[in-house]
């Protein structure tokens, strides 16, 4: 009679009009996805919220874990715990008292129903009423408080069924992954770019990301790192798949063309030059990367505009404005901060220069990049590149 379920609640994507149901469908299938090694019975979309149908004799540790693992995917505003019910007043009253149950502590309550077909007989008002009143009997030491109550019932009774819940969560919010295009994004294992990339993935964005490993000239210890950075972003389904690309010896032979105060800026035109190739293929529209102003060296206003001038792609740069504190909390929540914070040979650090060009000229980066064979490189860097496949 009482089947465990659980609500995605969703609100930008309800206010896309006519892409509604577009977008809908892509949250419920990238949820589908998601929750495949949990317990789930079906996923659906009723009445402005998806569904999701849970194993019968499922306990409530297993649900809740269900719930928090939606709450992380984005596209979800909120999640909602409680109870599929045939629509009778006397099981609406049981599944309140189930609902609450899974809450946890509370003071004040109110009931809000919803009725989506007029043919159920009792107003939205009177069930409010009389599941109220019978809850008041059930907990008489609770107050019901219609302003910011601790908890809110909800009773909707949708088609042939009702749904009742009382435990909400919050989910972090933007549009379901595939709405918005494809990008490509430059992910080292630095604390930075992975936000970025969630940042971007929370945006509606596809991501694939490109990793420039030191290897030969270094261990691949960062592409293990940024291996397992991956499979952190793919559990809310993030990240598409990850090209892997072994830049040392293009690192040592730029060191040896360059002028040393221009290497750096040298190895991210390259970067952002391999990236673009990469995104050309799998029709990403604008690369992605985890800076943010005046962080380090090539971090400055006069790097950004000559890096940027390398490729003809928009480059998104969703840190721009944000502190490292920031950054490091928001690492913190999305679970990547403890892997980053592993010491790994960048291939940035790599024939590293004492003294970086802050302010490069264009002017003098076009000219030294004149000696570098870019039209022979970059076709062998794209066939060298290796693949790290994460099926959405
Ligand atoms: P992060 O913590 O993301 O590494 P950072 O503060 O260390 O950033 P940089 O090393 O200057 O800054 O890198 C700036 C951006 O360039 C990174 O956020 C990332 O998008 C890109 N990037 C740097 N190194 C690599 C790399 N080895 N592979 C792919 N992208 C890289
Ligand atoms: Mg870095």
């Amino acid at each position: 009679m009482f089947q465990r379920i659980c609500l995605a609640h969703y609100h930008e994507i309800g206010l896309k009009g006519h892409n509604r149901a577009s977008f809908e469908m892509r949250l419920l299938k990238n949820l589908e996805q998601l929750l495949r090694d949990f317990p789930v019975v079906t996923i659906k979309r009723i009445s402005g919220r998806i569904c999701i149908y849970i194993k019968e004799g499922t306990d409530y540790a297993l649900a809740c874990d269900l719930a928090n693992q939606v709450s992380k995917v984005p596209g979800v505003v909120r999640v909602s715990s409680g109870y599929k019910c045939t629509r009778e007043l006397e099981v609406f009253y049981k599944a309140a008292v189930l609902a609450i149950e899974d809450a946890g502590e509370f003071l004040s309550f109110k009931v809000q129903a919803r009725r989506n077909h007029t043919d159920f007989p009792i107003d939205s008002m009177e069930i409010n009423r009389l599941v109220g009143a019978h809850l008041c009997d059930v907990y008489p030491d609770k107050k019901v408080q219609m302003k910011d109550p601790d908890l809110t019932v909800a009773v909707e009774v949708v088609q042939s069924s009702a749904y009742v819940y009382a435990r909400s969560i919050v989910g972090i919010g933007g549009l379901p992954v595939g709405a918005s295009g494809r990008v490509m994004c430059l992910l080292s294992s630095g604390i930075d770019s992975p936000v970025a990339l969630w940042r971007i993935a929370r945006r509606g964005a596809t991501c694939s990301a490109v990793h420039f490993s030191g290897r030969p000239q270094t261990s691949s210890t960062s592409e293990f790192l940024v291996a397992d950075i991956a499979r952190v972003l793919q559990e809310t389904g993030c990240i598409k798949r990850v090209y892997v690309v072994p830049f040392g010896d293009y690192q040592r032979e730029i060191a040896a063309l360059v002028p040393p105060e221009l290497r750096v800026i040298m190895y991210r035109r390259l970067m952002f030059k391999v990236a673009e190739a990469l995104a050309h293929r799998e029709r990403g529209r604008a690369l992605v990367t985890g800076e943010s102003l005046g962080q380090v060296a090539s971090q400055t206003l006069d790097n950004i505009a000559a890096t940027d001038e390398a490729v003809s792609m928009p480059v998104f740069r969703p840190l721009i404005g944000t502190d490292k504190q920031e950054i490091i909390k928001e690492a913190k929540q999305l679970g990547t901060f403890d892997i980053s914070s592993q010491d790994a040979p960048d291939c940035c650090t790599l024939f590293m220069p004492r003294n970086p060009e802050t302010h490069a000229r264009l002017h003098d980066v076009l000219e030294a990049e004149e000696k570098l064979p870019l039209a022979d490189w970059i076709p062998e860097i794209l066939a060298a590149t290796e693949l790290l496949n994460f099926h959405v």
